[in-house]
């Protein structure tokens, strides 16, 4: 049986990506691809170094995140983390 999903492009997501994106970082929780650890961002450790930085577990040391900035973009990878979760406001 094929089933097709209608769809839209990426524009459609601006507002809530917008209101992802405004949040307070060091409030969103995310879990480690590695240990499994979750935590919020501010419980982790932050390197500086290099063009930008890396953001590492505090369970197990792994890369959680890194951002890096050249004269022209910045760049944020963050394959260590599983998922990130934005806290709402109340
Ligand atoms: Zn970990």
């Amino acid at each position: 049986m094929d089933t097709e999903y209608a769809y839209v492009d990426g524009n459609a997501a601006a507002g809530p990506l917008q209101e992802l994106l405004a949040v307070e970082p060091t409030t969103v929780q995310g879990q480690c691809t590695t240990c499994g650890r979750t935590s919020v961002l501010a419980d982790t450790r932050v390197y500086f170094g290099g063009p930008g930085l890396v953001m590492r577990c505090r369970g197990c040391g792994s890369e959680l995140l890194s951002v890096v900035t050249t004269p022209t973009s910045t760049r944020l990878d963050v394959s260590g983390l599983t998922c990130l979760t934005f806290p709402l406001e109340t």
